[in-house]
């Protein structure tokens, strides 16, 4: 299989945008080919000049975390745009479709829709597992991608490892996992299949472990036939300066984020607990992630109680599989206490 002819044909003939970075690559003194205020920026640090559109530094500094080449590696303005231009490069409009696996992430149907892409979905078992046979019986010859978000958001568990793969073994389009909690998760990332498949896609963030969320800073890894296609349809400046700076600083401060990664999990196991010594607490689902989903008695009450006392949680009663759940974030132990006093009081 190439890759390759998964994309649309109007991307595989496309002329992508040249910048001015793009036709002069060398080191010059007087820049006057970008239109820029060559002054300067009204601010502390210069932002006059437009910033690289490949990202090539940022990329460097994730390649020594993640040991995943630079050429493997596409940035995107959050996970949101990686999963976006997915859709724009490979999925005909009208015609293609792809395979989304219920309660899942909102993002992907949304980006189907956006996109006007047939959306087909297969529920994941009562136990929050891949329904292998169905998913084989829903995918024809238009199904260009499958989207496994693994843990899983809203359920939080991580998918068999054994039926990923069997997916990636027969699959002959996209096999995207989205591995946005990966960092709390107790099963490792597939990474090292990389090189194994070139259709499978790896998305992970900032946004999460990294506590970057504002920044909106996601990454895709795939083989070069994908990361390539991807550079070729994205705004030329996805990625603004402020943020491949910030991004860089933030990198040299990992330990912070694995302390915190610590202290999290740790909270994790000590909310599930007292949680599940709640009466009113039917089930606390196991997580791989930075929150847990919760079977309570008169979940939308409680969710609007819970708001009358300034506590926020995520109400996905309404979620296929999901009846009478809450998504519950796992905050400081702080936070966690009061959640757990205001829920005791109820
Ligand atoms: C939060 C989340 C993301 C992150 O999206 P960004 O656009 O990078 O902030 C991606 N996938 C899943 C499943 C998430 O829950």
């Amino acid at each position: 299989m190439d890759v390759r002819d998964l994309q649309r044909e109007n991307i595989k003939n496309l002329s992508p945008y040249s910048t001015a970075r793009d036709e002069f690559k060398g080191q010059a003194s007087v820049y006057l080919d970008a239109n820029e205020n060559s002054f300067g920026s009204p601010l502390p640090a210069d932002y006059n000049r437009y910033p690289d559109p490949l990202q090539l530094d940022l990329k460097d500094a994730i390649s020594k975390i993640k040991g995943v080449p630079i050429e493997n590696t596409f940035l995107g303005n959050g996970s949101d745009e990686a999963i976006d231009l997915l859709f724009r490069a490979f999925c005909n409009p009208g015609k293609d479709n792809v395979i989304i696996l219920p309660p899942t992430y909102g993002m992907y149907e949304v980006s189907a829709n956006i996109n006007d892409v047939e959306v087909r979905k297969v529920n994941l078992t009562p136990d929050f597992q891949l329904d292998l046979e169905n998913i084989a019986e829903t995918i024809d010859a238009n199904t260009k991608i499958i989207f496994i978000c693994s843990p899983n958001n809203p359920t939080g568990n991580s998918l068999n490892r054994g039926d990923i793969e069997t997916i990636l073994a027969n699959f002959k389009g996209l096999v995207v996992i989205d591995e946005a909690y990966i960092n709390f998760a107790k099963q490792k990332t597939f990474i090292q299949e990389l090189t194994e498949y070139a259709n499978l896609v790896i998305l992970q963030t900032f946004s999460k472990a990294w506590g970057l969320a504002a920044l909106r800073l996601g990454m895709a890894f795939s083989s070069t036939h994908v990361i390539d296609i991807l550079n070729k349809v994205k705004p030329p400046y996805n990625i603004n300066q402020a943020t491949q700076d910030l991004a860089l600083a933030a990198l040299q401060n990992i330990q912070q984020v694995n302390e915190w990664i610590k202290i999290t999990v740790n909270e994790r196991e000590r909310l599930a607990n007292a949680l599940s010594r709640l009466e009113k607490v039917r089930k606390v689902y196991p997580s791989d992630a930075n929150f847990i989903l919760v079977q309570i008695d008169h979940a939308h009450w409680t969710y609007h109680q819970l708001v009358d006392q300034g506590i926020i949680v995520r109400d996905r009663s309404k979620v296929v599989l999901c009846d009478d759940c809450l998504r519950i974030t796992i905050g400081t132990t702080e936070e966690n206490n009061q959640l757990l006093t205001a829920l005791e009081k109820l």
